[in-house]
C-alpha cells in the first residue's frame, strides 16, 4: 500500500495544474498523479481555442519558454462564424456574434500537447506522475475519502486470474483531488455519494478529426471558424469548429447535445455529412484524416455543480463540470480550478476552495451562464435569442437527464455512405485494449436490451462513435476493444443499462494532437 500527502486522479490540465501549484507552494508535500492513458495527453481531447492568461499565473514567463507546446500553438488571426443551410453559408456579422464567441487573443492549441508539456513540468517540480495506471474506486472511511483502489490487472475474459495477475493496490492519501474529467469513474462515484447538484449533469458529444491539407490549401493559417446549422436539425443543440493547427493541419469537430431525440443519430456520420457541405468541402479539399477521437463535454453549468469538497476530497476541472457554456470552453477553468484546489490544500482548509474559485472568477461566470444551456431545450431558433438574455432570469430552469429526451420513433434516416466510417474512426484514434480481458462495458440486463430494441431500436448501435455496440442474433454484441473512452454510452442508453468501468491502465485511445 502506498501513502502520499496528495493524490491526484487524472493527468489532464486540471490535475497537472494542481500538482504543479502544490509543489510550487510546498516542496515538502508528496504529490502523486495517476492517469489511465498510456502516455501524457493520450486521452486528452478538446477543441481547442485556449485562453492562455491562466498560464501566466501558474507559470510566469512560460510564453518565452522552449518547448513543443509553446512553439506549436498559433494565435487566432481570423475569427469567423457561419450559419449553414444544406447548400449555402451565411457569414454571421461580428456584431451579431455573442461576446463570448469572439476569439481574438486566444491561441489554437492541441490539448494533448499542452498536457504533455504540463506533465513534464510537474515531473521536474518533483511530482510523481504515473500514466498507464487505472483507478477503480474510492476508499471511504467513516464518510471520508482516504484514497483509491487500482484496477486488477491480468484477468481473463471470465474474470479468472492469469499467470501475470496483479491485484489492484490501494493508494492512500491525506487529500484526494478528483480530476478524472467528464464522466470520470471516480468523480461519478463521489458525486453519487455526496450529491449537491440541483440539476442532473448533461453533456454534449464532441467528435473530432485532425486533417492534413496540401501545403497550398483553401483554409490557411491562424483561422478559427465556428458554424451553426447544417447538418444539425434545429432541435439538436450544437455546432462545428475548424481551427488551423499549422499551415497544413486543421482540427475539425462537431459538438452535439446528447439530449438529441433521434434514436439513430450517429455523430461520426453527422461530421462526415458536414464535410460534404460546399463551403466545408472547399476548405478541406484533398485533405487526409490522420487522427480522430471523441469525448463528452459537461454542459449542465452552474445548477449541475455538485458539492465540490468533502472530507478528504476535492473535485476539479471537467470532473466538477467547470465549462463556460457561453464560450463552450473549459481548459482555462480546469487550470484555474486546479490552482484553487492546490491553494486550499496548502492552506490546510479545503473549505477555502470555493472562496478561491470565486476569486478566480469561475463562480461568477458560471452563475451568469446558469441557464444558457437549458434555454436551448426549446431548439436553436428560440434558444439562441433567449441565451442572450438568460442571465437576467434569476430562477433555475430544470433539465432532465440526456437519455430521457430520446423519443420513440424519432429518426434521421441518413443515407450518406461516410468516407470515414466508425471502424476507421476507431482505428484513427489509435485505441487499443487487450483482446482477452473482461469487457469494461457492462450491460446490466440483456432483457432490457430486448425491450430497448422494440421501443427505441437500440440507439447504442448508432450513438457510439466507434460502433462498439451491434445487434447480432437478437442480442447486443460488444466490441470493447474499439472503445475510445468517450463516455457517451453511460449517458445516452435510454434505460441506463450500460456501465462504463475502467479497463487496465495504458489502454484506450492514443491521441497525439487532439
Ligand atoms: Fe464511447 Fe461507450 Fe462507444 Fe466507448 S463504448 S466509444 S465510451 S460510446
Amino acid at each position: 500500500m502506498h501513502s502520499v500527502d496528495v493524490l491526484i486522479i487524472g493527468a489532464g490540465p486540471a490535475g497537472l495544474a494542481a500538482a504543479i501549484r502544490l509543489k510550487q507552494k510546498d516542496k515538502g508535500l508528496s504529490v502523486m498523479v495517476l492517469d489511465k492513458a498510456c502516455d501524457l495527453g493520450a486521452h486528452s481531447l478538446s477543441g481547442s481555442v485556449f485562453e492562455p492568461a491562466c498560464l501566466d499565473e501558474l507559470l510566469p514567463g512560460w510564453r518565452t519558454a522552449v518547448g513543443s507546446f509553446v512553439s506549436q500553438m498559433r494565435p487566432v488571426e481570423r475569427d469567423e462564424m457561419y450559419f449553414l443551410t444544406s447548400r449555402s453559408a451565411l457569414r454571421v456579422p461580428a456584431f451579431l456574434v455573442p461576446s463570448g464567441m469572439h476569439h481574438a487573443g486566444d491561441q489554437i492549441i492541441s490539448l494533448s500537447r499542452l498536457v504533455d508539456w504540463l506533465g513534464q513540468i510537474a515531473i521536474k517540480e518533483g511530482v510523481d506522475v504515473y500514466h498507464g495506471v487505472s483507478a477503480a474506486s474510492l476508499l471511504w472511511e467513516n464518510g471520508a475519502v482516504k484514497g483509491v483502489r487500482l484496477v486488477d490487472q491480468g484477468l481473463d475474459k471470465d474474470r479468472k486470474p492469469k499467470e501475470n495477475f496483479l491485484q489492484g493496490e490501494q493508494v492512500c492519501a491525506h487529500t484526494t483531488i478528483l480530476a478524472d474529467g467528464a464522466r470520470g469513474v471516480l468523480s461519478r462515484e463521489y458525486i453519487s455519494k455526496v450529491g449537491g447538484n440541483k440539476n442532473p449533469q448533461v453533456y454534449s458529444l464532441g467528435v473530432k478529426q485532425i486533417i492534413r491539407l496540401p501545403q497550398k490549401n483553401n483554409f490557411g493559417p491562424g483561422r478559427a471558424i465556428h458554424t451553426l446549422g447544417f447538418p444539425n436539425r434545429p432541435d439538436v443543440f450544437g455546432g462545428s469548429f475548424f481551427y488551423s493547427l499549422a499551415p497544413d493541419l486543421v482540427a475539425v469537430g462537431l459538438i452535439l447535445g446528447l439530449d438529441w431525440r433521434y434514436t439513430d443519430l450517429d455523430a461520426q456520420k453527422e461530421l462526415e455529412l458536414l464535410k460534404t457541405h460546399p463551403l466545408i468541402a472547399r476548405f478541406l479539399k484533398d485533405g487526409e484524416v490522420i487522427e480522430a477521437g471523441a469525448k463528452v463535454i459537461p454542459e449542465g453549468g452552474f445548477f449541475a455543480l455538485p458539492k465540490l469538497v468533502s472530507q478528504g476530497a476535492i473535485l476539479i476541472g471537467d470532473a466538477a463540470g467547470f465549462v463556460n457554456m457561453e464560450k463552450i470552453k473549459g481548459i482555462h477553468y480546469a487550470i484555474r480550478s486546479g490552482m484553487a484546489a492546490a491553494d486550499a490544500v496548502v492552506a490546510g482548509d479545503l473549505s477555502t476552495y470555493e472562496v478561491n474559485l470565486k476569486a478566480a472568477g469561475i463562480w461568477n461566470a458560471m452563475h451568469q451562464a446558469r441557464n444558457f444551456r437549458a434555454v436551448f431545450q426549446a431548439g436553436l431558433f428560440i434558444g439562441a435569442p433567449l441565451s442572450m438574455v438568460q442571465r437576467y432570469w434569476p430562477l433555475r430552469i430544470g433539465m432532465p437527464k440526456d437519455h430521457m429526451r430520446t423519443q420513440k420513433g424519432a429518426c434521421l434516416k441518413r443515407t450518406l455512405k461516410p468516407v470515414i466510417d466508425r471502424e476507421r474512426f476507431a482505428f484513427l484514434s489509435g485505441t487499443m485494449h487487450r483482446e482477452d480481458e473482461p469487457s469494461h462495458l457492462i450491460i446490466a440486463d440483456a432483457a432490457i436490451c430486448a425491450r430497448c430494441e422494440k421501443e427505441f431500436q437500440s440507439p447504442c448501435t448508432s450513438f457510439c462513435p466507434t460502433q462498439v455496440y451491434e445487434r447480432k442474433a437478437k442480442a447486443i454484441h460488444i466490441s470493447a476493444t474499439n472503445c475510445v473512452h468517450c463516455g457517451t454510452c453511460s449517458v445516452k442508453c435510454p434505460f441506463e443499462n450500460i456501465t462504463w468501468t475502467p479497463p487496465e491502465g495504458g489502454e484506450g485511445p492514443r491521441h497525439k494532437m487532439m
